[in-house]
């Protein structure tokens, strides 16, 4: 290892390479605080061709390494499993091009969501994946997580805002993928990147597409006596020919933790939960479509719908929403933040089982949640150090993650698979799905090198399961 670290260092500097245990600490885990794996050392590269250097460097030492950006994400996408090096991306920093003409941007992985929106407003623009982690996360996280947000329901997610891809593959080459023009004749390789959780290689530049800021926004809060009957209300929303920019609901823990917390937004504390509605487009269309709101809120038993008058109280509602996870460190020490996918009819049945699940396991459970997607985030608040806790919560995890893909969903929405839910794919693919992904990532990988231990079943790789044992002998297995 010695070596490999001196290696590292001749190509970044002594400075842009952490190795000293107490360096390797902060980065043992990302925003799942309960897996933790200690890397082999952290650099810092601040070009693509230092990408390229470090990767065929850990490769002459046959040593894996894995891509992270600001560590939000919540499924363990950037831990260092088998003791990876990570290269972190957070100073690939610049936007190399924004180009109002043709709305586009080009920006390397470690620009932080929100500041590509700041960049692109004096044109008029903005970008549209919004993760509620948005002033932290890097739009390389993004790519690798096909990040979702509150204005996903309308916008998309960022797999619909990729044009183009530079891409260093596991051998240290470079290929750009795509094309700025959004029309790249053949296989789309950019699809199959976006979204493949860091295992096919370290993302270097991305063209994204910007839209234009609407003329008009309205955001509605909507007080609701319990969280199952704001889930009624969004399916009556969308089926009344509506497409709100967002919908989210807030439920009553979650409004208590946020009204205690630097984040108070003035919620009645008493609300069983809040829907948060926007609405954006030419503001002659949106007086109507505000009404038509209100109608469906108080059809389901809204209490009191507010509008916002200006663009502070815009702020405090979304601040409610925003500071959600924040405010959740008033529970307890750690949080467990779950993500999965259902069909939006099913939601009031769902979150009604969801609150089952975490009152038989004692656990201290909380909801806030892209209602419009069906995109459930059941945020368990729980103590790592309390084995038996910590034990219970795995268990409430898995039986939540069951209800919902008999309820015809799917296992996640945005947070991606990682090595949290690697053992659950089985639960929404087959044999030859799996098998499809393997070859597709052995096309990239063939030797899983970059980011390891990611996505696919560990118990896959046994020796019946094997994919070589049916001849496929490109597909390596861990
Ligand atoms: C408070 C909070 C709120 C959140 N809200 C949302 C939300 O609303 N929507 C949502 O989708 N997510 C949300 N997240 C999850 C998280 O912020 C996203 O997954 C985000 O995209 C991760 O970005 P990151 O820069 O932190 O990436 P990291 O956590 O560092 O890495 C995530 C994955 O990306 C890979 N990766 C990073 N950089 C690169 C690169 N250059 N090339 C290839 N792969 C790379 C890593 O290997 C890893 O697999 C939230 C998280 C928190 C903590």
């Amino acid at each position: 290892m010695t070596a490999l670290i001196e290696a590292l260092e001749n190509i970044v500097g002594r400075e842009r390479c952490l190795s000293r245990p107490e360096e390797l600490l902060v980065y043992e885990c990302d925003g799942l605080t309960s897996h933790t794996a200690e890397p082999s050392a952290v650099v810092f590269p601040e070009t693509r061709d230092e990408v390229q250097q470090i990767v065929r460097a850990c490769r002459e030492h046959g040593t894996p390494f894995v891509p992270r950006g600001a560590g939000t994400g919540l499924s363990g996408g950037a831990l260092a499993n088998d003791r990876a090096v990570v290269i972190e991306c957070s100073r690939l920093n610049r936007i190399r091009q924004l180009d109002p003409a043709n709305r586009i941007a080009v920006v390397e992985p470690g620009v932080v969501n929100a500041d590509l929106s700041v960049a692109a407003r004096p044109h008029g623009l903005f970008y549209a994946p919004d993760p509620s982690s948005q002033l932290a996360c890097t739009l390389g996280g993004n790519v690798a997580e096909n990040s979702g947000g509150p204005h996903t329901l309308k916008y998309g997610t960022t797999t619909n805002h990729v044009l183009a891809l530079e891409l260093v593959l596991p051998d240290g080459s470079c290929v750009e993928l795509g094309h700025p023009s959004g029309f790249a004749p053949g296989v789309d390789w950019v699809g199959a990147v976006v979204g493949s959780e860091g295992t096919l290689g370290i993302v270097t530049a991305i063209t994204v597409r910007l839209a234009p800021i609407p003329e008009s926004v309205e955001t509605l809060l909507a007080i609701f006596p319990d969280v199952v009957s704001a889930c009624r209300s969004v399916g009556r929303i969308i089926e009344s020919g509506l497409v709100p920019a967002a919908l989210e609901i807030v439920d009553q823990r979650t409004i208590r933790a946020v009204e205690d917390s630097v984040y108070a937004a003035g919620l009645p504390r008493d609300a069983g939960a809040v829907l948060i509605v926007e609405l954006d487009g030419p503001g002659v269309a949106l007086p109507a479509q505000v009404t038509r709101v209100r109608e469906a809120c108080t059809a389901d038993g809204a209490e009191r719908v507010e509008v916002a008058r200006d663009e502070e109280e815009r702020a405090r509602f979304w601040r409610a929403r925003k500071g959600a996870f924040g405010a959740m460190g008033r529970l307890a020490p750690d949080l467990y933040v779950h993500d999965a996918v259902v069909p939006r009819s099913a939601l009031p049945e769902v979150l009604a089982k969801v609150c089952e699940i975490g009152d038989r396991y004692r656990l201290t459970l909380s909801n806030v949640f892209h209602a419009g997607d069906g995109n459930l985030h059941p945020n368990i608040s729980f103590d790592r150090r309390d084995p038996d806790e910590l034990e219970r919560v795995l268990a409430a995890g898995a039986e939540i993650l069951q209800t919902c893909v008999a309820a015809g969903g799917v296992i996640t929405g945005e947070h991606g698979v990682g090595t949290e839910k690697r053992e659950f794919l089985s639960l929404v693919f087959g044999d030859a799905d799996l098998d499809a992904m393997a070859w597709l990532r052995a096309t990239f990988d063939p030797d899983r090198v970059c980011n390891p231990g990611k996505i696919f079943p560990t118990t896959r790789f046994c020796a019946e399961s094997n994919p070589k044992t049916r001849g496929y002998d490109r597909v390596p297995f861990a």
